[in-house]
This record gives structure tokens, sequence and C-alpha cells, in this order.
């Protein structure tokens, strides 16, 4: 038997509207986002999206990179 996954119309935009947030989660009891670095696993946290895209940027030029 053959069959055929059809992705879900809502699933793909959800998925589409967040990839630049991929893997960043907001918790609600620390009112802070969370983002497992993808370089080294590392837990980050920020109090919104801007500051956590800054701080990923950060953390893997300048910790994980050795400052490039
Ligand atoms: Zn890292």
């Amino acid at each position: 038997m053959i069959s055929y996954e059809i992705p879900d119309p809502f699933d793909t935009f959800v998925a589409n509207k967040y990839k630049d947030y991929k893997g960043m989660l907001y918790d609600f009891f620390a009112k802070e986002w969370h983002l497992k670095a993808a370089c080294c696993g590392e837990d980050l946290y920020a109090p919104n999206k801007k500051t956590m895209i800054k701080i990923r940027l950060y953390h893997t030029r300048n910790e994980c990179m050795g400052g490039y």
C-alpha cells in the first residue's frame, strides 16, 4: 500500500510564518523568550524576539566562532 502525506495548509502557513524564529519559544511563566543555541545547545534568554536575535548573533559570532 502507498500512502500520500498531504501537508495541512494551516500547518504549512504557520511553519513559514515562524521559520525565522525556529527553535525560539516563549516562556509564559518567566515572560521571556528562550532559545537553545543551534551551535552548542546553550540556553539563551531574552525579553523579546528582537533582543533574542541580537543575543543569538552575538553568541554565535563571539562565543562559538571565536569573534568572526
Ligand atoms: Zn553556541
